[in-house]
């Protein structure tokens, strides 16, 4: 976990870890010390100051002494009313890692599997495994975007109770054709999740496809453009009957009353995050120039990060000399599928000079 010093315990006291736990890598993005860290694709923008004080008015107003509202009714209405959709339709957790946690549960579990196509992002496998699902991996095309043929391919084979796709898709970027998500909803039997953790920035949401006949949920987050990382707030937009059934695997109260408020408050801020997304993209549109004109290869980004790979495709020495100049970046050089790539947010103005610099330093002239 990083942090905690090893314990002294005789192992013989120590209960075994599940088998198939102890086999599992852990997923941690490294943390550094440094002065510009775009490693973890967080909004650079704090919330709104108009947003934080809102928000410590209704904190003297929790009952601190009573358990917040079990059905978290207020958020989900928020969330609905900015969808546009009916509050049984949405169901909210502690991050939409714990979303996903949450329908993997359900619908996943021993003797079941999800399908992914790799390069995606890593949780959609990691969370399956930690609760005993198989995982079926399907690549993606050479150029990393959705092969709708494989994703026919996978599904007919393996008959997953659960598809990941991913929207703009971490860690490349790229947004799937809404053609092709279209059809992979319809391809069944099993449910279809549309990772949209950075949907703001994206041309087009799979919201419009959620139907109470279609087994297809979007997930979204309020770690990103709402600037709420530090909060712990995701949901989906999905049937009603799913959200319903979502009931049999949470813990109650899972979600506590001050992120219920802060939650509820955030969308009074829609035309503040709308300007961040903005800040974002124009930031992004510089840095990629910038890349380009270095000639480094990058993928077609429609989130708040890039995804490139330095001419001589040593991204792991490149990591290590953007952090020795004070920047972090991932580091995805040894993933599969993305062998010398590193992936950088897209931060403030000064951070992404600062990145350029190092850059510059780093690989030269
Ligand atoms: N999905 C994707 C694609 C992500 O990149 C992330 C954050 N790294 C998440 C989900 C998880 O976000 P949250 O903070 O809501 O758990």
């Amino acid at each position: 976990m990083g942090g905690l010093a090893e314990s002294d315990v005789d192992p013989r006291r120590r209960p075994p870890l599940r088998q198939d736990l102890a086999a599992l890598e852990g997923y941690h993005s490294p943390q550094a010390q440094v002065g510009v860290r775009l490693n973890t694709n967080e909004s650079p923008f704090p919330p709104p100051p108009a947003w934080v004080e809102a928000l410590a008015a209704e904190v003297a107003r929790v009952e601190w002494h009573r358990y917040p509202d079990r059905h978290a009714l207020a958020l989900r209405r928020a969330i609905a009313a900015h969808h546009e959709v009916e509050p049984e339709q949405v169901y909210a957790a502690n991050g939409s890692n714990e979303v996903i946690q949450a329908l993997c549960l359900a619908y996943g579990g021993p003797g079941r599997r999800v399908a992914v196509f790799e390069p995606t992002y890593r949780l959609h496998s990691h969370i399956p495994s930690i609760t005993g699902t198989g995982v079926v991996v399907g690549r993606r095309a050479a150029d990393l975007g959705l092969d709708p043929d494989e994703v026919r391919r996978v599904m007919a084979d393996a008959a997953p109770a659960i598809t990941f796709l991913c929207s703009p898709n971490n860690p490349t970027g790229m947004v799937d054709d809404p053609q092709v998500v279209a059809q992979v909803a319809e391809l069944g039997p099993g449910l279809v999740v549309v990772d949209e953790a950075y949907g703001q920035f994206s041309r087009w949401s799979a919201t419009a496809l959620v139907d109470d006949e279609r087994p297809l949920v979007v997930t979204r987050t309020l770690s990103k453009t709402w600037s709420m990382a530090a909060a712990r707030l995701g949901y989906l937009v999905g049937p009603a009957w799913l959200v319903a059934d979502l009931e049999a695997v949470t813990l109650p109260y899972h979600l506590d009353a001050l992120k219920q408020v802060a939650g509820c408050l955030a969308f009074d801020f829609e035309a503040e995050m709308a300007q961040r997304v903005t800040s974002v993209v124009d930031e992004r549109v510089r840095v990629a120039a910038a890349l380009e004109a270095r000639a480094v290869l990058q993928w077609p980004s429609e989130a708040n990060f890039v995804l490139f790979r330095p001419a001589d495709g040593d991204g792991h020495a490149l990591w290590q000399g953007l952090l020795d100049r004070g920047v972090l970046v991932r580091d995805c050089s040894s993933w599969p599928g993305l062998e010398g790539c590193l992936r950088v947010t897209i931060g403030t103005r000064a951070e992404n000079d600062a990145f350029l610099a190092a850059l510059a330093q780093a690989v030269g002239p």
